[in-house]
């Protein structure tokens, strides 16, 4: 349950709205997304430059084209987007005005023919919005957001254009198309009376008008977040400061203290990947909840970057689209096109997971109360577990009762190992070949491109970029992102995808060590570039990854088993000095360990999922979110030693974009999946069983959207799945 990210080929625009996380969208998908109102856009891109702007141009060079990353200029996004979109507008009004009877070529897929410039622009736009976002970016983020939105209304409230939709949705004639030309016509009418094709006109003016208001209240609670994570840091004065942390995070600490121009002898940026090590393993308890509350504040100190007055807004402007369009409430609304229908059958799940995770909790505490009590009495003091302990001495416990300790782990995971280890699982199960593509611009130095082949017939597959760094004006955590989608209406386009992540380069020369948990996550957006490398189908807006949003961490979460398997570890988990493979003892302790803390785990994400759909069930009131978190906590009985994963005012899943609002759940939904299929290698022949890989590739990983997730899963299991794999897995209920 990574916070991942990925872009999907259907809503290439939303992600290009923020500079954040979440890159699905609500609106209703297509690549015709984009038309417009452009009009005025054209007006106002009168300060375009009299030189060829290089966003417009097709991508050139080998593979079918790459991102011209070497010729971008922060200066060309807004013509280029302006100019895009008219060119987009053109291309649609030309399909609406099509004086042929309506038919599934002359429409759906003459729209999938569409808003190749645009996609190409946005795809460039969305790489600067999430790595490359400094100030000078973000001016122009704030100012094409609601433009963006409008421009997707434009599209979706084309009443001759949906007029012909609806004609070939209707046909007799779409019962010869093809299953996955029906799929596909189901998906353009849906999405569009989803947006509102069928409102009268003041509806639609009045949707047009919260969309265009929505997308500048996303832009602005991410940059706030954005600026909260970067102004705001402790500075570690002394030695003593730096009492319990183990070399890797001292060393990223006085990195961040020379970054940030402080003379401490460290800094603790207010980020996950800078605060969760230090209340792993800083002794200083007082230095630890300072850490804590600047942690879980972000977004929420009373200031000019705090967000309540803009969720308050986005929740009631959310609630009034979703009464618009017919639907309750907005979750009712989201979750109408996801695997799980409805709200109900999301909280159903959430519940019955919650009352045991939160009963491990209490054990967790217990254990850890035990340890402290023991340790502190020697002092002649004692604690009772805090918040800010949690982390601090869970560790301890592991450390006391599976002797594993994560230092010791570290040293046998090196990154470039690692790397190499994914691309050796895709070739076992997939049959892919990775390499070096030299030739490629990149965004930043930092970036590094490989050429992906079938491995026996040599074909070109597609393209995998890889950004491991963290650097300024790049979001945090881990995220895929795809570039480029497979398809076969426009050509024989290839898949172009990228893994995006924030480690703290190592000093040169020497191997860059990552956690265990890292090492998971780069399993785990792996697993979504190779749903994305894999994909087989004709249209691209059911390319890859853009499938329901409780669906798409399924790939990705089921690609983490494969970390875990003895030929994985016994190759590439080896010993930064002394090439040795992992220890089977140690492996034995990681194994014995990873149902530890998953009462931890699941609680602090289920809480978050839980005010999350709760925020979004609660209708069209005026909401104070920090008022409402905290009753549907203590309704919830929250343990007190725990806080929500994202607290509402910095939950840029929610409030970033429409992606995962009352769709957070997804994580836990999709895991249900993962688990349960998992133990179809379990019951075959193990890991690395090829019959059961090629099904896993034919039912799963190729197909996109072209088939009804749930169908495609009976495909290949032969059963939907069952809950009991994932409550094993996480050591509950037994
Ligand atoms: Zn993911």
């Amino acid at each position: 349950m990574r916070d991942l990210t990925l872009r999907t080929r259907v809503l290439p625009l939303m992600l290009a709205l923020t500079a954040l996380a979440v890159l699905y969208n609500f609106n209703p998908t297509s690549r015709a997304n984009f038309m417009t109102m452009q009009s005025t856009s054209a007006q106002n891109g009168s300060d375009a430059v009299a030189v060829p702007n290089p966003l417009l141009a097709k991508w050139d060079g080998a593979y079918g084209g790459v991102p011209p990353f070497d010729h971008v200029q922060v200066a060309q996004f807004k013509p280029a987007l302006e100019a895009a979109m008219v060119e987009n507008l053109a291309e649609i009004d030309k399909i609406a005005k099509d004086s042929a009877a309506p038919t599934f070529e002359n429409t759906i897929v003459a729209l999938e023919a569409t808003g190749s410039t645009l996609d190409r622009v946005t795809t460039i736009y969305g790489v600067f919005g999430s790595t490359m976002a400094g100030p000078e970016f973000q001016v122009v983020q704030r100012e094409m957001a609601p433009r963006l939105a409008a421009f997707n209304d434009q599209i979706t409230q084309n009443a001759a254009l949906f007029k012909r939709i609806e004609a070939v949705y209707d046909s007799p004639a779409k019962a010869k198309l093809t299953p996955e030309q029906q799929r596909l016509t189901w998906l353009y009418y849906t999405n569009f009376v989803r947006a509102g094709s069928k409102l009268d006109a003041n509806a639609k003016a009045r949707l047009s008008e919260i969309n265009q208001k929505l997308a500048g209240l996303f832009t602005k609670f991410s940059q706030n977040v954005l600026a909260e994570e970067t102004d705001q840091f402790i500075a570690l004065k002394t030695e003593a400061d730096l009492a319990g942390l183990p070399q890797s995070v001292r060393e990223a600490a006085a990195a961040a203290a020379t970054a940030k121009k402080q003379t401490a002898a460290g800094v603790i940026s207010n980020t996950r990947s800078s605060v969760d090590p230090f209340l792993t393993y800083s002794d200083r308890r007082e230095l630890r909840e300072q850490a804590w509350r600047m942690f879980i504040n972000r977004g929420d100190n009373g200031d000019e970057h705090d967000n309540n007055a803009t969720i308050a807004e986005i929740l009631q402007l959310r609630a009034e689209r979703a009464k618009l369009l017919g639907y309750p409430t907005h979750a009712h609304w989201r979750l109408e096109n996801a695997m799980a229908k409805t709200p109900e059958r999301a909280l159903e799940l959430m519940e019955a997971v919650w009352k045991p995770a939160v009963a491990r909790v209490h054990e967790e505490v217990a254990d850890m109360q035990k340890l402290a009590d023991k340790i502190h009495n020697k002092e002649g003091a004692k604690i009772k577990i805090a918040p800010w302990d949690y982390r601090y001495y869970a560790e301890k416990v592991r450390k006391e009762r599976y002797d594993l300790d994560q230092n010791e782990v570290k040293e046998y995971l090196q990154l470039e190992k690692l790397r190499e280890g994914i691309f050796w699982v895709a070739g076992e199960l997939f049959n892919f070949n990775f390499t070096p593509a030299t030739n490629v611009p990149v965004v930043h130095p930092d970036v590094r491109v490989w050429e992906v082949t079938d491995k026996t017939t040599k074909r070109h597959i597609g393209l995998w970029y890889f950004d491991p760094y963290a650097r300024p004006g790049k979001r945090s955590g881990a995220w895929m992102n795809a570039y480029r989608s497979q398809e076969r209406v426009n050509g024989a386009i290839t898949t172009i995808v990228s893994n995006n992540s924030n480690f703290v380069k190592g000093k040169p020369g020497e191997p860059l060590l990552i956690s265990w948990d890292d090492a998971l996550t780069m399993f785990h957006e792996f697993g979504h570039a190779l749903h994305g490398l894999n994909s087989d189908v004709t249209y691209p807006s059911l390319s890859g990854t853009a499938v329901a949003r409780d669906y798409v961490e399924f790939p990705s979460q089921l690609l983490e088993h494969w970390l875990l398997t003895p030929e994985v570890l016994q190759r590439f988990a080896v010993h930064y000095k002394t090439g040795k493979p992992i220890p089977e003892a140690l492996v034995q302790k990681i194994k014995l360990a990873a149902t530890f803390n998953q009462g931890f785990i699941t609680v602090e994400y289920l809480s978050a999922a839980l005010v999350d759909m709760k925020l979004h069930l609660a209708g069209d009131k005026k909401i104070d979110a920090d008022a409402f978190e905290k009753a549907a906590l203590a309704e919830l009985g929250m343990p007190e030693e725990i806080v929500m994963r994202h607290r509402t005012p910095q939950f840029l899943h929610v409030f970033s974009s429409d992606g995962y609002a009352a769709g957070y759940y997804s994580y836990l939904w999709s895991d249900v999946i993962t688990a349960d299929a998992f133990g179809a290698f379990v019951e075959g022949g193990g890991p690395y069983d090829k019959k059961v890989a090629a099904n896993l590739r034919k039912y799963i990983f190729s197909v996109g959207n072209t088939v009804d997730p749930a169908l495609a899963y009976r495909s290949f299991r032969g059963r939907d799945p069952k809950i009991e794999a994932l409550m094993k897995k996480r050591g509950f209920g037994s």
